[in-house]
């Protein structure tokens, strides 16, 4: 049961299979692509913030390094430190623009077993609003989105100078 985990990701199954590029990775293939298109807000020499297109709740980004990596072992200390310092600044961009009462951040390592569809480390920022409480445990796969992912992406985008 994916209902198990905080970070399911079992919705990724199929954009995994139409977005995979050569590479055989959906992550490295998106992070090459039209950063509009793929509703990424932040790109330089290390690292990605996008969006997921399957949010489990308003404004979920994820960030990654554009190295494939699988594991936390295989990242550098510099990675790891330019990551968090990444989460942090979603942090304060989400706080910024949704204000949420409070978020949930996680890493699913280890494939199916820890709910991760796709093998290419990412950590999960998701938002959370008072009133959202127990959606992930009941109508995660049914959840309404009050507002539409293009327009979160483009209110993100405003301000997503704040990730520089
Ligand atoms: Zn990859």
């Amino acid at each position: 049961m994916h209902k198990k985990y905080l970070f399911s990701e079992s919705r990724m199954a199929w954009i995994n299979n139409k977005y995979r590029g050569a590479s055989g990775c959906v992550f490295c293939s998106l992070a090459k692509g039209d950063m509009d298109e793929n509703k990424i807000l932040h790109r330089d020499k290390e690292l990605l913030v996008l969006m997921n297109i399957f949010p489990y709740n308003t404004g979920h980004l994820q960030v990654l390094p554009l190295r494939h990596v699988k594991t936390f072992e295989e990242l550098t200390d510099k990675e790891v430190a330019s990551l968090f310092v990444m989460v942090k600044k979603c942090v304060r961009l989400l706080s910024k623009v949704l204000k949420p009462d409070g978020f949930n951040i996680g890493v699913n390592i280890g494939g199916d077993v820890a709910g991760a569809s796709i093998s290419h480390l990412h950590i999960h920022i998701v938002p959370r609003f008072r009133g959202d409480i127990g959606f992930m445990e009941s109508v995660a796969d049914t959840k309404v989105v009050p507002q539409t992912l293009e327009q979160i992406f483009r209110k993100l985008k405003k301000e997503a100078g704040m990730l520089k």
